[in-house]
């Protein structure tokens, strides 16, 4: 998943003005949150239609009205603004809000719920279900947050929902401060970080969500109204727990995200690749056997595609030689090439981000962690697959976890449960070309069949999986994705969330009594 797999987001240009009325779709109120005290009443399917108003099922308030920057169907810029990065799955929502504010993202859920209308929450759009969007829905987007407040001598960082992985890197690298992000710079940092989020950092500084120390959130009113609140250690403390690692989409809509932030001068950033795949097995099983275990500063990456093998390494506060060192039992099988950049975490972080916009448009994953090595038919299985990979973009990818910063929760706990792993892996299969119309239709049976057989053949090796790398067909997801925190996940979507609102096709359902 690592550097094949980029996309740059389809931008969005046309506007129709921050604060807009949408005509048609709601009519005259006061914006703002929609405290109600009305009685209950179970979420009907009579759904409004554009250009159409409704009385509010259930509700005599004053309506809610939707405000920011809102895209509807025939406006010029809907197909950029409903597209996810992952093509292979297309959406057409009723609309769109981009908002420009907290209260745009209040007004849209009272306005969801008022008009008994489906919704999704979007930031970074890389969702690999696609679930981020829906048909005939409202999908209430943040990527328009982009607020940061630095405080270099608290170090901590608020910052807009809105940001992705390269900004939130790029602002924070400006005052050599971090905070752990996935590799992949376009993908929101609200969808990786309330997911968990690994990368490079990992073992050094825990993952993404265990630096969230508090957040703004909307979530649902009364039975029909929205209202921001602010989670932290003292305000909502389950709540904050729940969002690490569990909060995407489930409990309402992060608005503002604070880190605390650690200081970071340099990097020294090492890529080696091995031509074919004949080096696999000694490369697989001297990484997993060494490199989780290695200086908890090293963050190491191995991504297998059908001619080659990549290793990727960060070693923060290191240098050329000392990375070198520290993969010398990788580095010495077979004959890799290597090169090793040494700089702050910024520009590192920026230079190994590759344009995507000729990768391909169709992706499709499967999420799994290890905690023991994996023997050696593991990794003939990976071998076999791999050299039958559908497309050259396909590929196994793995972090390694192992001893590290992620071994220890952060203060107040985490949803996030796979601390013991030795390192997580997935295989992804890539194609079709992006722009493209159907270019990837007669290769998408084959990869769904390959990742499916791939994914199967591993199960004896693995256990568990990745909230944020979404498993379609696995039973038991919830325990998979969060083990025992389960039951306590539901009762806090109980007392945030208790009509369900925030509901999609893997979302917590809220415990019963
Ligand atoms: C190419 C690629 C590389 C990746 N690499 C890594 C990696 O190195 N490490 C890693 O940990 N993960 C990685 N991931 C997985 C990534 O963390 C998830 O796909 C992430 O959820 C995407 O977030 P997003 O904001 O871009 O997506 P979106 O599609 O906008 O959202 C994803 C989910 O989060 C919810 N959500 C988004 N914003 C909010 C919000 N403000 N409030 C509440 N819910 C919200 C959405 O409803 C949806 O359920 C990668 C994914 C891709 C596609």
């Amino acid at each position: 998943m690592h550097d094949l797999s980029r996309r740059k987001l389809l931008t969005t240009t046309a506007t129709v003005g921050a604060g807009a009325l949408v005509p048609g779709i709601v009519s005259g109120g006061a914006p703002g949150a929609a405290a109600d005290s009305g009685p209950a009443s179970p979420p009907g399917r009579d759904r409004p239609t554009p250009g159409g108003e409704r009385p509010t099922p259930g509700w005599d308030g004053p309506p809610a009205e939707l405000t920011g920057r809102i895209v509807r169907p025939g406006d010029p810029d809907y197909p950029s603004a409903s597209l996810g990065w992952d093509e292979l799955f297309e959406h057409y929502p009723l609309v769109i809000v981009f908002a420009q504010q907290t209260r745009d993202v209040v007004n849209a859920l009272a306005w969801s719920r008022q008009n008994d209308v489906a919704l999704r929450v979007r930031s970074g759009r890389h969702s690999l279900e696609g679930w981020s969007n829906v048909d005939n829905g409202i999908v209430i987007d943040v990527s328009e947050l982009k607020s940061t407040e630095i405080d270099t001598a608290a170090r901590t960082a608020k910052v807009g929902a809105g940001l992705n992985q390269l900004e939130a890197v790029t602002a924070l690298g400006q005052r050599n401060l971090a905070v752990t992000t996935g590799t992949e710079g376009s993908v929101g940092l609200s969808g990786a970080t309330l997911g968990g989020g690994f990368g490079f950092l990992t073992r050094y500084l825990g993952m993404a969500c265990d630096s969230l120390i508090g957040a703004e959130i909307v979530v649902a009113s009364g039975t029909h109204g929205a209202k921001a609140i602010e989670v932290d250690l003292d305000d909502h403390e389950d709540l904050l727990w729940a969002l690490r690692g569990a909060g995407n989409g489930n409990f309402g809509i992060v608005t503002s995200l604070t880190y605390r932030v650690t200081p970071l001068q340099s990097v020294a950033y090492l890529q080696a690749t091995w031509t074919g795949l004949g080096d696999l097995r000694g490369v697989f099983d001297t990484w997993q056997r060494t490199a989780p275990f290695a200086d908890h500063r090293l963050g190491t990456q191995v991504e297998i595609h059908k001619s080659q093998i990549l290793l990727f390494a960060v070693l923060a506060e290191g240098s050329a030689a000392e990375v070198k060192e520290l993969l010398k039992p990788v580095l010495s099988i077979g004959s890799p090439q290597v090169t090793v950049q040494t700089g702050g975490w910024g520009e590192i972080y920026a230079g190994f981000q590759i344009p995507t916009a000729d990768e391909p448009a169709n992706w499709k994953f499967f999420s799994q962690f290890t905690n023991e090595p994996f023997p050696r038919e593991a990794i003939e299985v990976i071998s076999a697959f791999m050299a039958d990979a559908p497309t050259e973009d396909s590929n196994f990818f793995t972090q390694a976890f192992g001893t590290g910063a992620q071994n220890r929760p952060p203060r107040g706990g985490s949803a996030f449960p796979h601390r013991d792993a030795l390192f997580y892996s997935e295989p992804g299969a890539g194609w079709g070309t992006r722009g493209v119309p159907n270019s990837g239709d007669a290769l998408t049976p084959v990869a769904q069949a390959w990742i499916a057989e791939f994914s199967q053949a591993l199960r004896p090796y693995v256990h568990g999986a990745y909230v944020n790398v979404p498993n379609i067909g696995m039973q038991d997801w919830e325990t998979a994705y969060w083990g025992r925190n389960v039951d306590r996940l539901r009762r806090i979507k109980a007392k945030y969330d208790p009509y369900n609102i925030f509901q999609y096709e893997q979302s917590i359902p809220p415990a019963t009594c």
